[in-house]
């Protein structure tokens, strides 16, 4: 098939939002957010005026961890025949991105995010597939702040901010001297978590709530080798979990601050402008505005997947950046 009508194109590019359940975060303000059916959205403002909003699918608050993993599954699953998949959790800090993409209680079996079903997910295809076509299924994971890449697998915290791209090789190996680790099952999965998670801390106690402010960027590389026939695949899977999307209020703050906030803003414009370049076709996708999108470029572009995954808090106090996250989405799409 022919993929050569803007219609088939933005057939690759799928947004969903969801929205967390209310009060999560201690704000006891009132719901502005009504689901309506069919992927549809209503968000009140203060005078009671109504926008609607269309996605390929919302969730509710009541959603759960396996409601939105049954939608992304199929997407996922397509790594294994050789497609690059990007999932991005996009929206502002307490919207519920790292819940959606790794969980909040991850001893917890039923709170666990994407980055675990997916992962059990590709084991379970790995064991179907055994005998046909062998996998060899490798993890690593990146943290991009300020425009400079970090690496979260590694031991050697030395080493850590010494990371750059090498944009001439194809994604997933464009980060020269990343750890990558050869993951067989859960158990592999969890420990390369905690070292993940423990890397991040690291930097967060000497900087302050860091993790909003960076992207991680989980990517599994997926090599395939079909037994009878010798043919061979190789694709990538990109977990995003972005930096919170709020705009800082840029009176009074400086150095630092002022340094975060313009590379996240810089970093999601550029992605919201590669995706809008993308589903209209154009001819200059330009990825080399940002980090993430460089990282990023080869497993956005041509036979590419992506999965905008919009998260939105309920609460009314959050009206404005709930539209502004919701015409991203809708921009992108
Ligand atoms: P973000 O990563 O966007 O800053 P979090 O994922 O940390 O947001 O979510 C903020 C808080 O809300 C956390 O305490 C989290 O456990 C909780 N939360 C978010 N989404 C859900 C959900 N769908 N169900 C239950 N709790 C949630
Ligand atoms: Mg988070």
């Amino acid at each position: 098939k022919l993929y050569n009508t803007i219609q088939d194109l933005k057939g690759s590019i799928r947004v969903f939002c969801r929205v967390r359940p209310a009060g999560t975060t201690g704000d006891s303000a009132a719901s502005c957010l009504n689901l309506g059916t069919d992927g549809e959205l209503a968000v009140y403002d203060k005078a009671g005026e109504r926008k609607v909003y269309r996605f390929d699918r919302v969730f509710g608050g009541e959603s759960t961890q396996e409601d939105v993993y049954e939608d992304v599954q199929t997407l996922i699953r397509s790594v294994m025949d050789g497609y690059n998949v990007c999932i991005f959790a996009y929206g502002q800090t307490g919207s519920g991105k790292t819940h959606t993409m790794t969980g909040s209680q991850v001893d917890d079996v039923r709170n666990r995010g994407i980055n675990y079903r997916a992962l059990d997910d590709l084991f379970a295809l790995q064991a179907q597939r055994e005998g046909e076509t062998s996998y060899v299924i490798t993890a690593q994971m990146l943290e991009i702040y300020n425009e400079s890449i970090r690496d979260l697998l590694t031991e050697d915290q030395s080493a850590i901010n010494k990371l750059d791209i090498l944009s001439t090789q194809p994604s997933g190996l464009n980060v020269p001297g990343a750890t990558q680790i050869t993951v067989t099952n859960t158990s592999d999965v969890v420990t390369m978590m905690r070292v993940g998670a423990s890397n991040r801390h690291s930097a967060e106690t000497k900087m302050n709530e860091r993790s909003s402010r960076s992207h991680q960027v989980l990517t599994i590389i997926v090599d395939g080798a079909n037994q009878a026939t010798g043919a061979r695949t190789h694709a990538c899977l990109h977990l995003v979990d972005l930096a919170g999307s709020e705009r800082t209020d840029k009176s009074g703050v400086e150095g630092d601050r002022m340094r975060e906030a313009n590379s996240i803003n810089t970093s999601l414009s550029a992605l919201g402008t590669v995706m809008h370049s993308l589903a209209s076709r154009s001819k200059h996708i330009p990825f080399r505005n940002s980090k993430l999108t460089e990282l990023l470029a080869d497993s956005l572009s041509g036979q590419a997947k992506v999965c905008m995954l919009m998260h939105v808090a309920p609460e009314s106090t959050s009206h404005g950046e709930t539209i502004s996250t919701l015409n991203f989405g809708n921009r992108v799409a």
